[in-house]
């Protein structure tokens, strides 16, 4: 279905006349369509990915750039060639261009990076005693989990301190050293002294200096984990029993602090439902017109495309779009907000996709 097309004329990539070349077999081969297209470095580095729904009508704006600092100059300055393939449609064309630009990584491509960037997530850091944090982007090479993705950090930096002090979980740096309270060194010589005051007012379950136990950390992450996927409440209801106990005794400028920091957590959990309720409504068939024809089923599931295939038009490739969207659409994941990193940028792409053009909604099929 889509064609590749390969403009390599080695030459100087800041020439005129080499500029003028590659211009020239743009307009001679290139056609209307939507579809991808690459710019390459000299030595091959792909150092741009884009998408249009024109590709040779995007591809000729490169070139009338009338000043050397636009986007599209700096690109052409480093590209000694172009390819470009065509795709069946704009959102094929999408999904493509995020492929190749995860594939290749290239350096020209700031605009996703500064996509997943304009969003945090919060992330449970993995290692014996994981913390949780507020992080921008998402790293795809750390084993961490995270959830999201939300915007306003501050606010959710606010909740997820009062998630961390009610379950005593630990907020200080990655490297700092543990000892659990069942990993004593056999000849320690001296008690040792916490890192920080957190663990002497109550605020963490004190790992550095064997306050607990590994399981005993391990069940407070488990709570928070339980409290972020939506399944359990529990540090809610701890900080409202902590009210209620300072407000019976009295002391009730402590019962307020409790009342501010139960907001907070409920902010958050609010929060959390929502973007539980927007990641659940992307999951369907989304059926898109393709060029000349070309139409393409895309299976959804929680904002990720799990498989693409042709439209059926006979009964047998009804049968087989039936048995994969029972295959995908029975699996068991997760209703929580956990997003594998890999999985978050084209979480992103959908839901702008969706939020950009909201009828495409009425191309889509839920799925009983
Ligand atoms: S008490 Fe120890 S483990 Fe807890 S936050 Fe402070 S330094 Fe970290």
């Amino acid at each position: 279905m889509s064609r590749v097309k390969n403009v390599s004329q080695r030459r100087e990539p800041t020439s005129d006349e080499h500029l003028a070349s590659m211009r020239m077999v743009v307009k001679e081969g290139a056609a209307d369509r939507p579809g991808i297209y690459r710019m390459l470095s000299p030595t091959g580095e792909v150092v741009y990915v884009g998408k249009s729904k024109r590709v040779r009508t995007r591809l000729l704006s490169y070139f009338r750039c009338s000043y050397p600092e636009e986007k599209g100059a700096r690109i052409l300055r480093e590209a000694e060639s172009i390819d470009w393939e065509y795709t069946p449609s704009e959102f094929a064309a999408l999904l493509r261009e995020l492929r190749l630009i995860k594939a290749f990584r290239p350096r020209l491509n700031v605009a996703m990076k500064r996509d997943v960037l304009h969003y945090s997530f919060i992330k449970i850091t993995r290692g014996a005693a994981p913390k949780l944090a507020v992080v921008r982007g998402a790293s795809a090479d750390d084993a961490s989990v995270y959830y999201g993705p939300f915007v306003g950090a501050q606010r959710i930096g606010d909740a997820l301190r009062e998630l961390s002090d009610v379950l005593m979980l630990r907020d200080c740096k990655s490297d700092m050293k543990m000892h659990f309270s069942d990993q004593q060194e056999l000849f320690q010589l001296s008690p040792r002294t916490p890192g920080c005051i957190r663990f002497e007012i109550g605020k963490c379950l004190g790992p550095c200096v064997g306050g607990c136990s590994v399981s005993e950390y391990a069940e407070r992450v488990a709570m928070a984990r339980a409290f972020l996927d939506g399944d359990d409440d529990g540090p809610i209801g701890m900080l409202k029993s902590r009210m209620e106990d300072a407000s019976a005794a009295l002391q009730f400028e402590r019962a307020a602090a409790y009342r501010d920091k139960l907001n907070r957590l409920e902010v958050l959990r609010e929060q959390f439902a929502r973007l539980r309720f927007a990641v659940e409504k992307l999951s369907f068939v989304y059926t898109v017109p393709g060029h000349e024809g070309a139409d393409r089923v895309y299976l959804v599931k929680r904002g990720v495309v799990r498989a693409e295939l042709e439209k059926p038009r006979s009964s047998s490739q009804r049968t087989k779009l039936k048995q994969l969207v029972g295959d995908i659409f029975s699996t068991h994941e997760s209703s929580g907000l956990s997003v594998p990193t890999h999985e978050i940028e084209e979480l992103l792409l959908l839901s702008s996709w969706f939020r950009r053009f909201p009828k495409e909604l009425g191309r889509t099929k839920q799925v009983s």
